[in-house]
């Protein structure tokens, strides 16, 4: 085994150890990243020169014998709508080329005090507006299973960045599945926090109510360290609550007595792939096995869900991003007449197409005489759904779904029709909807040896049960061990 090959907790036990250096867990990361980059184009910033000095600093520092962190020395990717004070975050858009945050958010403030090493800033659709990262300005990042497909979105360059051993931990945000589903497409653990239990100050906003930051990493131990790190009440963010941050990995036992789980039945619906509907089900029974009591279950107003997403996400985003005319941020136009016409070329140049269809749509269900009709109805129906989850809930612990009802699927399949893309989020966006969280770990592969993702999902502030189920599906199956051939590339690096 390669050092870029281990999970960040054996990284950290070696380190603690002293049989490894920061230093050389860096540089065998920042080599795998040059093996592979350009194949993968995950990465729209890297820092190797500051990964560097940062190692050695936190070297001299273990060194002296103090006491560090469970994440300290470990490199980690953080996707590119999350501010980092001085550098570049474009959030995948030219409107935002040459934007330099004068802050950090909060998370970032937190990995950096936890030791962890900032590597880069990695690829996403614009604004996070996508489920392939096919939607970003500047690059297509390819899936490490398979070049030809896509990674999952709109945290693609996240995943991608984990499951090829660029990184062993990243940060991704998700406002309807864009942690989860590229987790899922991947074959690595991306876990979509509550709402308000990780703070959002510094994550540039795409739809306020829905966004979430939350872990991407190589399995269900890291995803619980690297949750520990960014939880907790903010006061930067007044959505964040003030609610109690448990040891998450005290919850890491590996069975499941008396745990109940529900199967909601409209989550097998026509048009989830065969192969996703048996391995979930498969999944189920293993989760039995442990001592849980599986049974099937409803969630009547699922089929509303993407329709509800829609109106709501497109109507907040519309709002968020009028505040890019070329004033304060990034990209202002050459051409500019007037302060309206600078305005409006600056919007035209600068955004994609897939952001103007959303604000447009957005701004139409807001405006009047079609409020009531689109955005107010989708907050009502918001409600019911919300609601199901509750029901549910009284009686299960948890509730186990197909993350996605497809596998990865082929660059530019999707991308020409913006409904079929939008469907590809069917299973996640509830949990957006009714900000509960939510987990995705892997439970299977495809024929042509693409990942498949199990999504659980739990009340609100119940992480540590989805870390529960989690860990225990985990250590009694061999899923999260196979790697994607791009990680055994043989290099002639030392055996650890
Ligand atoms: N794919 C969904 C969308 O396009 C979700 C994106 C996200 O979670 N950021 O809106």
């Amino acid at each position: 085994m390669k050092l870029y090959q281990l999970p960040a907790h054996r990284l950290s036990r070696l380190l603690k150890e002293r049989k490894i250096s920061v230093e050389e867990i860096v540089t065998s990361f920042l080599h795998q990243i040059e093996m592979v980059e350009d194949k993968i184009r995950a990465f729209l910033f890297l820092d190797e020169e500051e990964a560097l000095k940062e190692a050695r600093q936190w070297d001299r520092i273990i060194s002296e014998g103090k006491d560090v962190g469970p994440l300290t020395g470990i490199p980690i990717a953080i996707k590119d709508n999350i501010c980092i004070k001085d550098k570049e975050t474009s959030c995948a858009s030219r409107i935002l080329k040459g934007f330099y945050p004068p802050y950090s958010a909060t998370v970032i403030e937190r990995l950096k005090k936890a030791g962890t090493i900032i590597i880069g800033k990695t690829n996403l659709d614009e604004f996070a507006m996508g489920s392939s990262t096919e939607n970003s300005a500047f690059q297509i990042t390819r899936n490490p299973w398979n070049l030809e497909a896509i990674p999952g979105g709109s945290s693609g360059g996240s995943a991608a960045a984990v499951a090829s051993g660029e990184v062993p931990l990243a940060l991704g945000s998700d406002t309807g599945g864009s942690i989860r589903q590229p987790a899922a497409f991947c074959g690595v653990v991306g876990l979509k926090p509550t709402y308000g239990r990780v703070s959002r100050y510094g994550l540039v906003a795409f739809a306020s109510s829905l966004d979430q930051i939350g872990p991407i990493t190589k399995d269900v131990t890291d995803c619980a360290l690297l949750l520990q790190i960014i939880s907790g009440k903010d006061p930067l963010d007044s959505t964040s609550l003030d609610y109690p941050v448990p040891k998450y990995t005290d919850f890491l036992i590996p069975e499941l007595r008396g745990i109940r789980i529900g199967l909601p039945k409209e989550y097998f619906i026509a048009g989830t792939e065969e192969e996703v509907k048996k391995s979930i089900l498969r999944a189920a029974n293993v989760l039995e096995d442990l001592g849980a009591h599986v049974e099937e279950t409803s969630l009547p107003h699922t089929d509303y869900a993407v329709a509800t997403y829609y109106l709501i996400a497109t109507a907040e985003a519309s709002s968020n991003l009028a505040r890019y005319d070329g004033v304060e941020y990034g990209h202002r136009t050459k051409k500019g007449e007037n302060l309206i016409d600078m305005y409006k070329r600056t919007r035209q140049e600068g955004f994609g197409e897939e952001v103007k269809r959303r604000i447009m749509l957005g701004t139409y269900v807001l405006s009047e005489g079609y409020y009531e009709d689109y955005y107010g109805k989708a907050q009502r129906v918001r409600t019911l759904i919300k609601q199901d989850f509750d029901r549910a809930f009284q009686k299960f612990d948890a509730l186990i779904t197909p993350t996605s009802p497809t596998v990865a699927f082929k660059v530019g399949e999707k991308i020409d029709d913006p409904l079929k893309m939008y469907l590809s989020d069917i299973f996640t966006i509830s949990a957006n909807l009714a900000g509960i969280p939510a987990i995705s770990i892997p439970c299977g592969f495809s024929r042509d040896n693409l990942p498949i993702g199990l999504q659980i999902l739990a009340k609100p502030f119940d992480e540590e049960t989805l870390l529960r189920i989690a860990y225990a599906y985990e250590q009694n199956t061999e899923w999260h061990k196979r790697e994607p051939k791009i990680l055994k590339d043989e290099e002639s690096e030392v055996e650890k």
